[in-house]
């Protein structure tokens, strides 16, 4: 079927070196040639997934705004990379600054890694003197208020490599929620609260439009599904997973099987004549829909679709934001939810699932497809993929509608192995140990608000959906090794001053 998590290497963002006309053509045409240099360091790293376009050295304030309102006009470009080898006068960066809409990262670097101390002369000096001239295009950045990214160090390390990469995933996140369409079916699960929030103002933030459609429609293109559609979906599960017995061809079951299959072939419809990128659905409004859409769901999102269950729009933004900061990388987005605890002492572990809605993509393994009773909802028995999340590091991330301001929460943990088989319990699931330690996180996590619903990623870590909430100007709570509980109220206080003095970026 057909993946919808964007190839990054398809995405550009735009090296700009800033000069001025001062030093003459001979020196300008060593700039152009450094500069592609350092722009090919970038270019050549595993660690950048987009493409990186060196454009041709910015002179004059014209040619800096032209360029700016290009890369915006641009639906390839999902950043811009700046960098002044020489000097650049940055009165000239004003109206280039002021115009561009997309994530900008401020490259601090040189040429040169070690100075020629025989050789050096004046000439060396004039033409390698980022170390004052980015200091100049710096001071306007920071007057101008200009959100950013400041990465320093030669291009040719591997440090800096990282970050630019983190920098470019959470650019392909805000590139994915500013082009988004959610469709729900069916409104959030009667009186939850955290579920709900402002979807106007989260159109304003991140971009995404969410919007409504009745589950019927997608009942009656169910009932439309061709046989032989679901024949040959039927067969594509037998080959993926380990498929129950009875669910098998010619079994007692095999029907609820093929009922899955039609949800899925006629949900992806929808969402692929719709242009959606995610979705909702809730269990306490499933219309003429005969199971709660399990199998369906669990594929679409190991497809790239984000999804959240109980009318949760905002983590089906979330995970398939995640998902496409983390495209091309080993495992998976996934909504989760914090379940249940094991409270030994010391050994406390979370385990976390839904009633079927996780995604596939956590797990290396194969999957086992089954069917079993839900006891909620009221619907038929729905077919649904079961296995374990990896073991391995992960991050959790919340969005909570604080009325004022969107507050992202992201949590570092560690999946762990069942210490045990659950035999009776057929979902998909994750167990995970918390940082720095199950009281801690968890208190912070109820102490800001967090909802109970997540996106779980595999694939990147904290500081992307850090690059990420501070190119929106999104308030941004993150529990990690260093966490305490004081320091984190402490930071929220703080934000809250933040965020109700600078309005919501
Ligand atoms: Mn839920």
């Amino acid at each position: 079927m057909t993946s919808i998590v964007p190839n990054l290497a398809e995405y550009e963002v735009w090296f700009l070196t800033g000069s001025q006309t001062l030093y003459g053509e001979e020196v300008l045409k060593q700039v152009a040639e450094q500069s592609q240099g350092v722009a090919a360091h970038l270019q050549n790293s595993a660690d950048v997934p987009v493409t990186v376009v060196w454009k041709p050295v910015l002179v004059t304030r014209e040619h800096i705004h032209e360029t700016m309102l290009a890369a915006n006009a641009d639906p390839k470009v999902i950043g811009v990379i700046t960098w002044m080898h020489t000097f650049s006068p940055a009165k000239m960066w004003i109206v280039g600054l002021q115009a561009l809409t997309k994530p900008l990262l401020h490259l601090h670097t040189q040429a040169n890694v070690e100075l020629p101390w025989g050789e050096i002369d004046f000439d060396f000096m004039n033409l390698n003197q980022a170390a004052h001239g980015d200091r100049e295009y710096a001071y306007i950045e920071s007057r101008l208020g200009v959100p950013r990214t400041t990465v320093v160090g030669h291009a040719s390390h591997a440090a800096v490599q990282a970050k630019v990469g983190v920098w470019a995933r959470a650019a392909a996140g805000v590139a994915a929620a500013r082009s988004m369409k959610i469709a729900r079916f069916g409104d959030n699960m009667r009186y939850v609260a955290v579920t709900e929030g402002d979807k106007t103002e989260a159109e304003a933030v991140f971009g995404a439009s969410i919007n409504t459609w009745g589950v019927n429609e997608l009942a009656a293109r169910v009932a439309e599904v061709d046989e032989a559609a679901i024949d040959a979906l039927v067969a594509e599960y037998i080959e993926a997973y380990d498929v129950q017995a009875e669910l098998l061809p010619g079994a007692d079951r095999a029907e609820s099987l093929r009922y899955g299959a039609a949800t899925e072939i006629a949900l992806r419809g929808f969402l692929e004549d719709g242009g959606f990128a995610a979705f909702t659905d809730t269990f306490e409004d499933l219309g003429e829909l005969r199971q709660l859409p399990g199998l369906a769901v669990q594929r679409l999102m190991a497809d790239g679709y984000g999804f959240g269950a109980e009318g949760d729009w905002k983590t089906a933004m979330l995970v398939r934001i995640a998902a496409v900061m983390g495209a091309g990388l080993p495992g998976g987005a996934s909504l989760m939810e914090d379940y249940t605890y094991h409270l030994v002492e010391g050994q406390e572990l979370t385990l976390g699932a839904h009633m079927l809605e996780v995604n596939p993509a956590l797990s290396s393994k194969k999957a086992s497809l089954e069917i079993h009773p839900l006891g909620i909802g009221g619907k038929e028995d729905p077919v649904r993929l079961v296995f374990t999340a990896d073991p391995g590091p992960a991050v959790v991330a919340a969005l909570s509608d604080m009325r004022d301001r969107f507050r992202m929460v992201v949590a570092e943990v560690d999946n762990v192995d069942l210490p045990e088989p659950m035999p009776n319990l057929p979902v998909g699931r994750a167990v995970w140990t918390n940082r720095p330690d199950f009281k801690t996180a968890a208190e912070v996590w109820m102490l800001a608000g967090a909802a109970h619903h997540t996106v779980m990623s595999t694939q990147v870590g904290l500081e992307v959906f850090r690059e990420f909430a501070r190119m929106l100007g999104v308030e941004i709570v993150v529990i990690d090794n260093s966490t305490t509980v004081e320091e984190a109220t402490r930071t929220m206080r703080l934000d809250a001053l933040y965020y109700g003095a600078f309005g919501k970026r």
